[in-house]
């Protein structure tokens, strides 16, 4: 399946704890079963493991190498060191725009690149380059996970911040915390339960999504920075 003749892009989203990690480990161990030369990129905000390992939510490990989310011309490059057949790239959503024409150049090399990331950030809105590497894709598959309140299907992803849904106006990626004193966690949600809180700044919520009710968030002392 993984020749170099055979040009392909594969996009594996979904929200929060939806097994896309899983799916794309599963992906490349085939891949190398089949003797393809495969190497798997991740940025360098993904601090959840080692730098020398992907890792699962169910354990499943894969050795990756951490790229610069302001550089993704170099899995590029490394993808030409290591003369890959197959290139995984994990959390897409988080490298800068020129990931678009970093993965076009893999594929149009003749390479089988397989993408994950989140289609949609915290608040529900189209997650950087996603909406536009699932339009360029060969092939997708949209990954589901459980609502944590209900057990219903799960298509989105809930940031809480202190245990409260973040404001609207949080930063869209957050390098190293709100703040210290904040305890930021994800969790997987159905539309229905999915909140987003009122913006702590002045300006309208974007995007049309449901308002909390008053003052469900509030955070002092902290000036909204928008980032990505
Ligand atoms: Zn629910």
């Amino acid at each position: 399946m993984f020749y170099r003749t055979d040009p392909w892009l594969h996009v594996i989203a979904g929200c929060m704890s939806s097994g896309k990690t899983d799916e794309l480990l599963r992906l490349l161990r085939r891949a190398e079963i089949a003797r393809r030369r495969v190497v798997l990129a991740r940025p360098d905000i993904d601090t959840r493991t080692p730098p020398d390992y992907a890792e699962s939510r169910s354990k499943a490990r894969f050795p990756s190498v951490l790229v610069p989310r302001s550089e993704p011309d170099l899995v590029v490059t490394l993808a030409r060191e290591r003369d890959a057949d197959m290139v995984g790239i994990e959390e897409a959503e988080f490298f800068e725009s020129s990931i678009i024409p970093a993965v076009e150049t893999l594929r149009n090399t003749g390479r089988h690149v397989i993408v994950t990331g989140l289609n949609l950030d915290f608040a529900g809105r189209p997650f950087n380059s996603m909406p536009t590497l699932l339009a360029m894709a060969d092939e997708i598959t949209m990954l589901t996970a459980i609502c944590v309140v209900c057990g219903a299907t799960a298509t989105r992803t809930q940031r809480l911040v202190n245990g409260r849904p973040a404001a609207i106006d949080d930063p869209l990626i957050v390098v190293g915390g709100l703040d210290r004193a904040a305890v930021e966690t994800y969790e997987a949600r159905c539309l229905v339960h999915h909140e987003v809180g009122a913006p702590r700044g002045s300006g309208p919520a974007e995007w049309g999504h449901r308002r909390p009710e008053q003052g469900a968030v509030r955070a002092e002392g902290r000036s909204p920075e928008r980032q990505g």
